[in-house]
């Protein structure tokens, strides 16, 4: 094992797997046994309220069925408020973060532009402070985090360079949401640092949280640099992204063998072999994700 890899797979519990989670899983993991590296696995629960019951026992089980071995302890980032609180500290005492009371219709109404993924471009209206008409009963609702106003460049081992400036491209993004809860990418920059992520391989739903993600970790003091890679997202008959909110049926954990292959095709693996138990197609499945990258782009 050469240590120096370390990727994670990093499950939202809003509903069991289904079979875009499964490509996702199935791609992280591939990579870190090509690698000879460590498989980390977050539950990312860190929005309660949205938490379907059962859910991250359902995707433990459906992970395990299907022979996945993570390394080290699961992390929840339900417990991982105190490490969220720190670094919002950290980026307010350093001004890269400030308090936000505009509503969501208002950011919506005053948004010259949207992002890629269709999101209102934040203004920036209170960046320079709350104006008075926005202070009073309701007060600061949020807090972001300042986006620099620059090309972000990366090259994503999947798609080729990529770039984006999040100043335009997204805004100042949310790291504290109005009701409390941290959000999404601060706690995934947060977590990703603190478990020492060097790879960074999911499903393209994600790639326009990239340049947010590495501007945050770059905010947040971090230089070492992390290789990203977004698999192709499976679509359904409608060419709708799978997703939760599409109700994507869960994977059937008692056809573990089926739900891998099927995983592995949407990849576009070539298992050279037919694997017929859960063990062969992971001795097979590290070469064959090998083989697929090196035969990039295609
Ligand atoms: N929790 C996210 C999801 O389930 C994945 C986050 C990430 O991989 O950065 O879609």
């Amino acid at each position: 094992m050469s240590g120096g890899h370390v990727g994670r797979f990093a499950p939202s519990p809003t509903g069991p797997l289904h079979a875009g989670s499964m490509v996702a899983a199935l791609a992280s993991r591939a990579d870190v046994l090509a690698h000879g590296g460590r498989w980390l696995l977050r539950i990312e629960d860190v929005d309660g309220p949205r938490a379907a019951p059962g859910a991250t026992d359902a995707i433990l089980q459906a992970l395990a069925a299907c022979g996945f071995a993570h390394d080290g302890e699961i992390v929840f980032q339900s417990r991982r408020g105190a490490a969220y609180a720190a670094a919002l500290d950290g980026l307010i005492a350093r001004d890269l973060a400030y308090p936000c009371a505009c509503t969501r219709a208002e950011v919506a109404r005053e948004a010259a532009r949207r992002t890629a993924d269709g999101e209102a471009v934040y203004s920036g209206a209170c960046a320079h402070g709350i104006a008075p008409e926005r202070a009073g009963a309701r007060a600061a609702r949020a807090w972001r985090a300042r986006m620099p106003d620059r090309d972000i460049a990366w090259t994503d081992r999947w798609r080729g360079p990529q770039h984006e400036n999040p100043a335009r491209d997204t805004g100042d993004v949310v790291v504290k949401r109005a009701d409390g809860i941290w959000a999404y990418h601060l706690a995934v920059v947060v977590d990703d640092i603190a478990a020492g992520v060097t790879d960074i391989v999911r499903g393209a739903d994600l790639l326009h949280s990239t340049a947010r993600q590495i501007a945050l970790r770059e905010a947040l003091g971090v230089t070492a640099p992390l290789r990203w890679l977004h698999v192709p997202l499976l679509r359904d008959a409608a060419g709708n992204k799978l997703s939760k909110q599409t109700l994507a049926p869960a994977v059937d954990v008692r056809a573990p063998l089926a739900v891998l292959t099927t995983a592995a095709r949407a990849l576009g693996l070539d298992l050279a072999g037919e694997p017929r138990t859960v063990a062969a197609f992971w001795t097979l499945a590290p070469a064959a994700w090998e083989r697929r990258l090196a035969a990039l782009p295609e």
